[in-house]
């Protein structure tokens, strides 16, 4: 196996075998599945570029390089700021291994020579990369051996990890979150938490609105501060707006009044007036749990007719797991499940299989009696009612279960 740390210090020499400098850095195109090197970084004298064409390089036995041109033919490689700089950009950096869904120090990278190529084919996260960089792990495995205590190799494949420096390299790298952006944005949102700010950042800006707002919905509320605290006013109401309002209600309820205003204003009519009302609430209430976004429809449809209904809903509703139906003042009539309404004859009208005793919790209801009236029925997501039962929203029981849950167990409960 061919490392980084083996090429990093070796000698070049030139075509009469004479040392004209060493090696200071391999230089890539980032490219799929494996980056290329395309050019070496020299630490010569003054007379050498600074960076030379791969192609003009020789692997020798041992881990010297030979030149194949006369040193006088040499010329500076064009590209190099194009490129991504392994030592430079890539050592010691953090990344994302989205196999095991966590966040690893890169502590030396794995070439591998194919088809007249270099390739960068993996990272070595182990303690052995560590003392293979330090020269010493001839050293390690004799302490292995004394001390029974193995300092292992850990290796993950390139095209199992995704680069998250947020400068300049980022840009270049770009290309491989998408790795990240098809992770669960639970996962997505794990490996969020234990990045710094400008790592976070980087995500941000590669992950589109949706997958950003699932992301941030997953996060805990300090660290959604902190992101929020670094968007900008538009990106921060586009990712609320791909929210469902209770959740951007939630968030924006935390920030500070002026902040909530300016981003607020930044969002479409619509969806800023669906949060303005739930911020109204109190959030330890069914009206502070619950969602604005529920399918209601005229007690004059037929089964097939829902059916259609709800397919034009659905993308604005958070749950179509249940069906209200309900008069011209939003007094509930009725309900119905998704089960109900897919076995039913489409022609069977809704109001011959609606249930009529619907069972509500009132605005100003307390989040443990919500999630008692969920757990006793085994219902998915219960209507919020005013003083005049009409109906305002409904509570999911995924928000129910957080407010019940202790901190503790819903860790758990992500973690697996
Ligand atoms: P499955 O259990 O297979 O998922 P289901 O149709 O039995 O499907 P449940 O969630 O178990 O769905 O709901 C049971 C019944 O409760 C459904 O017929 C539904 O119409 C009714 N229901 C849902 N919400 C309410 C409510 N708030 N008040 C009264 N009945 C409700
Ligand atoms: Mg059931």
């Amino acid at each position: 196996m061919i490392f980084l740390s083996d090429f990093l210090r070796a000698d070049v020499i030139d075509i009469d075998q004479r040392r004209v400098g060493s090696v200071r850095d391999l230089l890539v195109r980032i490219e799929e599945p494996y980056p290329v090197v395309m050019a070496l970084a020299l630490r010569a004298s003054s007379k050498l570029p600074d960076v030379i064409d791969w192609g003009a390089v020789r692997m020798g036995e041992s881990n010297e390089l030979a030149l194949d041109v006369h040193t006088s033919n040499l010329e500076e490689y064009p590209a190099a700021k194009q490129m991504v700089w392994l030592a430079r950009d890539i050592l010691d950096k953090q990344i994302v291994d989205t196999d095991g869904r966590r966040v690893v120090r890169v502590n030396d990278l794995q070439l591998q020579a194919a088809d007249h190529k270099l390739l960068l084919v993996g990272v070595d996260i182990g303690a052995r990369g560590v003392l293979r960089r330090l020269g010493v792990e001839r050293l390690g495995r004799r302490l292995t051996r004394i001390t029974g205590r193995d300092f292992p190799q850990r290796l993950i494949s390139w095209d199992a990890v995704d680069p998250v420096e947020s400068d300049e390299t980022s840009v270049k790298l770009r290309i491989s979150h998408r790795k990240l952006a098809k992770m669960h944005p639970a996962d997505i949102a794990e490996i969020v938490e234990q990045l710094g700010g400008r790592d976070r950042d980087a995500i941000f800006q590669s992950l589109d609105d949706e997958v950003a707002a699932d992301t941030l919905e997953e996060t805990s509320d300090e660290v959604q501060a902190q992101i929020l605290a670094r968007l900008d006013d538009e990106r921060a109401a586009d990712i609320l707006e791909a929210m469902a309002p209770d959740e951007a209600a939630n968030i924006l309820g935390d920030l500070s009044e002026e902040r909530r205003e300016t981003i607020m204003a930044a969002m479409e009519e619509e969806e800023a007036d669906d949060v303005e009302e739930l911020l109204g609430y109190e959030e330890d209430t069914a009206g502070g749990l619950m969602t604005t976004e529920f399918v209601a429809i005229p007690a004059t449809l037929n089964a097939g007719q829902t059916i259609d209904r709800l397919r034009e809903l659905e993308p604005d509703a958070e749950s179509i797991y249940y069906v209200y139906i309900v008069d011209n003042d939003e007094h509930l009539l009725g309900v119905l499940s998704l089960r109900d309404l897919i076995v039913a004859k489409p022609s069977t009208p809704i109001t011959g299989i609606m249930n009529e005793r619907v069972v509500t919790v009132m605005l100003d209801a307390e989040p443990e009696d919500v999630a008692a009236v969920m757990a006793k029925y085994n219902f998915l997501a219960v209507p919020v009612v005013d003083a005049d039962d009409r109906m305002q929203g409904i509570v999911t029981i995924d928000d129910a279960m957080d407010t019940v849950m202790p901190a503790a167990v819903r860790r758990r409960a992500r973690a697996l």
